[in-house]
């Protein structure tokens, strides 16, 4: 059977995971979270002390042992880092950082990649990232790039993070994303950009309802 796939990208904070999980939950689709997989690879090197940016190889050299499972609980999904559920310890600061450093370099995103496309042939998918559309699934049937200015999208995660109670510094969160968006437009593979035959939505000035309805739109023209 020949699965329905919609890749989102865009820069953090954009609003990618909340209007995907919406439109997924709406259309019977399985949200994936990319992000989720490069952020459990960040708390495995600061759980065992590797220094991401000073030793990749270290983090290399034991791969094999990251072992990432992804579960779906009442419709939610989970990460789970070597039987351990870490889905609340990856959306710290240190694991949104580490999850960027680790992002560059080509093993893990050749482990990851081989997981994501797997996931996407068993299932109808939103998969989110910042690669989707031009490099994991670039045979998608809908790709969408969203994105936002710098400050509206750090204000929305600094909101995100106090309403899950989660401690946070709004001038932190800004001060990382702009490091998060240099890394991540300028690492030498699969950099963010948008795909040629991407949409460009900019959500600065668009509800998070209007973004849900627009996503909905071209999933049903693609069936
Ligand atoms: O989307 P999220 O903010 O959770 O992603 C965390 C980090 O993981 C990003 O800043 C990016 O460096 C990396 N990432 C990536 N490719 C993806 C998804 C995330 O490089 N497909």
């Amino acid at each position: 059977m020949k699965y329905i796939s919609v890749a989102i990208d865009g820069p953090a904070g954009a609003g990618k995971s909340s209007v995907s999980k919406a439109a997924a939950k709406s259309m019977g689709f399985t949200y994936i979270d990319t992000g989720a997989m490069y952020r459990a690879v960040a708390v495995f090197a600061i759980n065992e002390g590797i220094d991401i940016r000073s030793d990749s190889e270290k983090l290399v050299k034991r791969l094999d042992e990251i072992n990432i499972d992804i579960k779906y609980e009442n419709g939610e999904q989970h990460i789970y880092l070597c039987e351990t559920d870490i889905s609340e310890r990856i959306r710290k600061e240190d694991a949104s950082v580490g999850a960027s450093d680790v992002a560059i370099i080509p093993e893990v995103r050749t482990k990851l990649v081989e997981l994501q496309r797997k996931m996407a042939k068993s299932a109808n998918v939103i998969m989110d990232g910042r690669d989707i559309c031009s490099y994991v699934l670039p045979e998608a049937q809908v790709k969408i790039f969203l994105t936002a200015s710098l400050q509206s999208r750090a204000v929305r995660r600094y909101k995100e993070l106090c309403d899950k109670g989660i401690e946070c510094d709004y001038e932190q969160i800004k001060s990382d994303m702009e490091y998060r968006d240099k890394n991540d437009s300028q690492r030498a593979v699969a950099p963010l950009k948008k795909a040629d035959d991407a949409l460009l939505l900019d959500t600065t000035e668009l509800s998070f309802e209007q973004v849900v309805e627009k996503i909905k739109e071209l999933i049903q023209n693609a069936l």
